[in-house]
């Protein structure tokens, strides 16, 4: 059982105890973990508690209108201040991540602090020996619905309000591809109606995540379309490959790269999409699929990475043109071994 009695008494045990709370999200922060840990932060202020949020990396612009994203410490900025306040904390919430490496570059200064932890995730395989008080539920939509349950089963769901409906709305939102998968479950609907209950601007919030690219993000989406895609239609794939040199000449900027995998899956047939990206020090994918063809099991075989059945990432430690000719060399395993 993901929500017991006990569980929730030791959560608020827990964070009664506590003095300065911090709410870590994971590395490349997606709108899922941005808004639960924001959600988690405006409930706790709201209850009389001190939190800080941190993020290893900085934010999409289309995630900063969230309320309290201004106020997120990015380690990539001021690595010393975001290590003083995660060895200061008495309490750490991990939101929408399961173990400390998927920080990225913090999770050194994860890995050294000795607060109690909590972690708050629906991706498969936590590292148990890590936390002190795990939520960890695989099967629903988003973090931010987990953590809508956790709220409402404790004392704190009087302190829900607006702003934090708004961060979990966002959560659940980005994290079904606006309500287009992994919400097969009516709960996630009946949530999202509770939380636009508090008065949120559904038309307005999908204007601020979708509608709100600059220019070149959307000339890098028409380009990588149309001269990057490679189909592979017997192996019912396609891929997207994009070097540092093209995203710098498209003025790349934090999320920039976010939504193209899915384009590889409009296509008729296609039930595996790749999108791989050179970034300095690595090369990072991710993965999509249709029905049970399982892109984690794909990650975590081939490209040290992991996620959910049709949503995966993963990096790969050899060139660009490498990564292509090993991705390449995979497709026929496809359909051999990862259909579940
Ligand atoms: P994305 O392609 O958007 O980076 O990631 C897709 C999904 O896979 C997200 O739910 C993300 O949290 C998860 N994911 C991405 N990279 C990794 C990884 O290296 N390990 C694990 N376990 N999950 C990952
Ligand atoms: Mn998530």
């Amino acid at each position: 059982m993901t929500i017991t009695p006990e569980k929730i008494q030791q959560f608020e045990a827990m964070i009664d105890a506590a003095e300065r709370i911090c709410i870590i999200m994971h590395a490349n922060p997606d709108g899922d973990t941005i808004g639960s840990s924001l959600a988690l932060s405006h409930i706790l202020e709201h209850a009389g508690k001190q939190c800080s949020t941190v993020s290893t990396d900085s934010l999409a612009d289309f995630y900063k209108f969230l309320p309290g994203a201004e106020n997120i410490n990015v380690f990539h900025k001021s690595a010393r201040s975001v290590s003083d306040i995660m060895h200061d904390a008495d309490l750490i919430f991990c939101m929408d991540f399961n173990a400390a490496h998927r920080t990225g570059k913090l999770e050194e200064v994860l890995n050294q602090t000795t607060a109690p932890k909590i972690m708050i995730d629906h991706h498969l395989f936590p590292d148990e020996g890590f936390f002190d008080l795990m939520f960890s539920k695989p099967g629903i939509s988003s973090t931010a619905e987990l953590l809508y349950e956790v709220i409402i089963a404790s004392k704190y769901k009087p302190h829900l309000d607006k702003k934090s409906a708004e961060c979990i709305f966002v959560g659940i939102l980005t994290d079904t591809g606006s309500f287009s998968h992994s919400c097969n479950d009516p709960r996630t609907f009946e949530i999202s109606a509770e939380l636009i209950r508090y008065g949120l601007d559904v038309k307005a919030i999908n204007d601020l995540v979708y509608n709100n690219s600059s220019e070149q993000r959307l000339r890098l989406l028409g380009y990588a379309i149309s001269e990057k895609l490679v189909y592979r239609p017997e192996s019912k794939a396609a891929y997207f490959s994009l070097s540092i040199e093209e995203l710098k000449r498209f003025k790349e900027e934090p999320g920039f790269t976010e939504g193209i995998v899915n384009y590889g899956l409009a296509i008729r047939g296609v039930d595996f999409a790749a999108l791989i990206t050179e970034k300095e020090d690595v090369v990072k994918l991710s993965f999509r699929s249709k029905a049970n063809l399982n892109v984690n099991r794909f990650a975590r075989d081939h490209f040290d990475g992991g996620g959910h059945v049709n949503a995966a990432g993963g990096r790969s430690y050899v060139s660009l043109q490498e990564t292509i000719e090993k991705l390449e060399s995979l497709l026929p395993l496809l359909s051999e071994k990862y259909y579940d």
